[in-house]
């Protein structure tokens, strides 16, 4: 069998850069050309020196082979973090950066990030900083990451007072999504990466979402060609859009649909009891029942939403909030201009709007219906 093997270039102001695509498995270290990871991504490494940086869940995945063939034609050093968002912190940096020097690392290190959302944040700002920014690579190891956080040059990590207050816009020189890697991602990873495909569609493409109906059972049961082929259409949405608005000052903001209502899931239920994803998919839901009431999507539309989003068992239904707590989460929100709510809102499905020229009232009847 030809192993599935695509991808798409990203263009940016400061360069362009490939996303490879493929379904080979990442833990074999193969004789043949382009079969392994590291293969993959060598030709994008330019200096002798290479750090990996990657968890300790990752780590015992993927980490030994990427290292052992790397290792017969660069000087390669790992720094594996602790797992978890919790740790998505300048500490992580500082460990980072402890490696770089007491490796006497210079410019021409080579920064490669396996693992998911928060490796992939981190390493790139510990690209963009280490004297004043040195190249990095991204093989994002979960869906979530493959499909969303490895394109569009966004890096950073947490403050004690606020999630990606801290960061900085670095690009790397490539991303491999291996889909083989997602055999082992948990389920509810695998679903909550899903939550962000669906959003793609949702905002900007109608026959996207009419594939994803029919397709979505395979990818639900592991099938790498037909998740391979999603990745690449996402990657390739997101590309579109950053391309256009690199630094987030209007078309890049759609991709922000559902996240105002998910995100006061998120705060609410604390972070990690619900997973962005899942909250992203109930907050899709309650922006699609705004949009509903304004006269903008159908009955049959938001049914057609909820439908979606059931076949990968994402949640539909917000926990109870009271509608002046979810309110007031919502204006800690950083969409909210001039004390207005500013909210994505659809049109109609494959068309998001920015807007906060709705009767509020009909957002008191949406954060109300699930209310306690
Ligand atoms: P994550 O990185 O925490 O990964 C989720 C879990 O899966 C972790 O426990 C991880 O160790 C594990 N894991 C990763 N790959 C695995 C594999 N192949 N097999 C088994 N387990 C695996 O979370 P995420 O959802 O990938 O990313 C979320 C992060 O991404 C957040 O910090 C968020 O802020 C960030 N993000 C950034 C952007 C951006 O544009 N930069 C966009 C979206 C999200
Ligand atoms: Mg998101």
């Amino acid at each position: 069998v030809m192993p599935f093997h695509d991808g798409l270039i990203v263009h940016t102001q400061s360069h362009d850069y490939p996303i490879v695509i493929t379904e080979q498995s990442a833990t074999e270290q193969s004789a043949t050309e382009h079969s392994s990871m590291a293969k993959q991504i060598m030709p994008y490494i330019s200096g002798l020196q290479v750090l990996i940086v990657t968890n300790d869940t990752v780590a015992p995945l993927y980490l030994k082979a990427l290292e052992d063939e790397l290792a017969g034609q660069f000087v390669v050093k790992v720094c594996v973090l602790p797992d978890g968002e919790q740790y998505k912190n300048q500490a992580s940096i500082d460990q980072i950066y402890d490696a770089l020097m007491t490796e006497h690392f210079n410019r021409d290190v080579t920064l490669i990030a396996l693992g998911g959302g928060v490796i992939g944040d981190m390493t790139g700002f510990a690209a963009a900083s280490f004297m004043r920014g040195v190249n990095f690579i991204q093989i994002p190891t979960t869906l979530l990451s493959q499909v969303d956080s490895s394109v569009g040059g966004k890096t950073g990590i947490n403050h004690p007072q606020g999630k990606n207050m801290i960061g900085a816009f670095w690009q790397p020189q490539m991303v491999l999504a291996d889909m083989s890697t997602l055999k082992t991602l948990p389920a509810r990873e695998l679903s909550a990466g899903v939550a962000e495909i669906i959003k793609y569609a949702l905002i900007m493409d109608e026959a996207f979402l009419t594939w994803l109906e029919a397709n979505l059972p395979a990818m639900m049961a592991l099938d790498l060609a037909v998740l391979g082929e999603a990745v690449k259409r996402c990657c390739q949405y997101k590309a579109d859009v950053v391309a256009q608005d690199e630094r987030e000052s209007g078309v890049r903001a759609l991709l922000n649909f559902g996240h105002t209502f998910g995100h006061v899931i998120e705060t609410h239920e604390g972070y990690g009891n619900w997973l962005h994803g899942e909250a992203v998919a109930a907050g899709m839901v309650q922006a699609a029942e705004l949009s509903q009431k304004i006269g903008w999507l159908t009955d049959d539309e938001v049914v057609r939403i909820k439908r979606v989003l059931e076949l990968a068992n994402l949640p539909i239904t917000p926990p109870a909030i009271g509608v002046d707590t979810a309110l007031n989460l919502m204006g800690h929100d950083k969409k909210v201009k001039h004390g207005q709510i500013r909210l994505i809102l659809l049109k109609s499905i494959g068309d998001a709007v920015m807007t906060n020229e709705f009767d509020s009232q009909l957002l008191h009847e949406v954060l109300s219906k699930h209310s306690a």
